[in-house]
């Protein structure tokens, strides 16, 4: 394997909790929402020193309150520190005595397959979704007996071997390494895609809400399947049977295929990425619907225009665009591009017909995206009913104190006349 977990005498930190070097808030700081379970502390709160700054990336510590020795200090857990990361400490476990050892890791993944199991019928999920399944940083996708594993936190990096090993045990292999997400930057990881283990011989065939589609884990965006988006997938479909249906930012089909199998007269996919546009035409054969199914090579904004312009219309439009506002500084940015998306997008819809708008931008909320979508309708001179808002599916369940893991919103409209 190229990455060996060195030798024990350097996992003593995630081993023997009796030498697990001790981590405190800086004085004033008094812990409250970390001792209700918040999962984070942030560098601001943690009292940096030259020993902590010393401190490789990915320890494992336990984090105390700041007490001083006469009221002794409260251990708050056992956390993960990166001193270059502004999320300088990450809740590994409540108890400040666990060991962290591929059984620790077992039992999380067991425990979140068990939830995944009882949801959904076929192995085919997220696996692990980071701090909401109490593995902070860390993304799992699970793809039959496949898997893509982003470790996107310094201490998942360190221990990437034992999630290798612990995934082998499972039965599972290949497993896929996606290093390109813009959270391993934040963590000071660099990028990179790599198969850890077994063989891959091209794209996987996923079976979901009735359809087949096609998952390029080594090549593909994100882990090679948005899965979050499964029950949006299942709910426009039924909106979509029986008619005409354009889905714009299409990926490999995640909207068209699904409501082309529920009986769709005719879907036409719109993509930028032609591989993307290529596993969704495979996707469309296994799914024996290609011959209802059209894909078109080109810029979102350019296509709705140009069929706004044709005057197309269709009875379903969808539109998933990318993270429009990954973060704070681009928000305003991001809210006028998603009004343009909604302006552009409405004009498509039949009298009656239905306008599916998608948002995966952390700094974007559901109220501001509402707003946004709502303005882009109006100029577009369409007025609606909305019906239903989505969220991400159940296999990536939210960190309670974390509002950043809700950042999917789906927002089903019926248009008027
Ligand atoms: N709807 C998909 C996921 C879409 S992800 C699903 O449910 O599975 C966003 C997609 O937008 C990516 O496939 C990306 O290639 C595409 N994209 C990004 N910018 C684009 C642009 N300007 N024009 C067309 N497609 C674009």
């Amino acid at each position: 394997m190229e990455h060996e977990v060195s030798r024990a005498a350097d996992l003593v930190d995630a081993l023997d909790p009796a030498r697990r070097p001790v981590i405190r808030l800086r004085p004033g700081r008094d812990g409250r929402a970390l001792a209700r379970g918040a999962p984070w502390a942030f560098a601001d709160e943690i009292a940096l020193d030259r020993r902590t700054r010393r401190l490789a990336p990915g320890t494992i510590v336990r984090l105390e309150s700041a007490r001083g020795q006469a009221t002794g200090s409260r251990p708050l857990g056992t956390f993960a520190f990166n001193p270059r990361s502004k999320i300088a400490a990450r809740r590994l476990d409540d108890d400040p005595e666990a060991v962290i050892d591929r059984s620790w890791i077992a039992r999380r993944l067991a425990g979140a397959a068990r939830l995944r199991d009882r949801l959904f019928d076929a192995p085919f999920w997220r696996w692990v979704h980071a701090e909401g399944d109490g593995l902070p940083g860390v993304v799992i996708d699970r793809f039959g007996e496949a898997a893509v594993i982003q470790p996107n936190a310094a201490w998942a990096e360190r221990l990437l071997p034992w999630f290798v090993e612990v995934l082998a045990e499972a039965g599972i292999g290949p497993v896929v390494m996606n290093g390109m997400s813009r959270g391993r930057a934040l963590e000071g990881l660099e990028e990179r895609v790599d198969l850890l283990a077994g063989t891959l011989d091209g794209p996987v065939k996923v079976p979901m809400n009735g359809a087949v589609y096609l998952a390029d884990l080594l090549g593909g965006q994100k882990t090679g399947l948005y899965y979050d988006q499964r029950l949006n997938h299942a709910f426009a479909a039924r909106l979509g049977r029986d008619g005409r249906m354009l889905d714009v930012f299409s990926h490999v089909g995640g909207f068209s295929l699904a409501a082309l199998a529920a009986g769709a007269r005719e879907a036409l996919a719109v993509d930028a990425s032609a591989p993307a546009l290529a596993l969704a035409r495979t996707g469309a054969r296994e799914s024996g619907v290609a011959e209802r199914f059209r894909t078109l090579r080109a810029d979102a904004f350019e296509a709705m225009a140009g069929l706004g312009a044709e005057g197309r219309r269709f009875d379903l439009v969808v539109a998933d665009p990318p993270a429009f506002a990954p973060n704070r500084a681009a928000r305003e940015a991001g809210l006028r591009a998603y009004e343009k998306v909604a302006r552009l997008a409405a004009p498509l819809v039949a009298p009656g017909g239905f306008l599916v708008l998608c948002s995966c931008s952390h700094a974007v909320d559901l109220e501001a995206f509402r707003g946004a979508s709502l303005r882009g309708i109006g100029r577009a001179g369409r007025r609606g009913q909305l019906l239903h808002t989505g969220f991400a599916g159940p296999d990536h369940p939210q960190h309670p104190h974390l509002a950043e893991t809700g950042y999917l919103k789906a927002l089903f409209w019926r248009l008027d006349g």
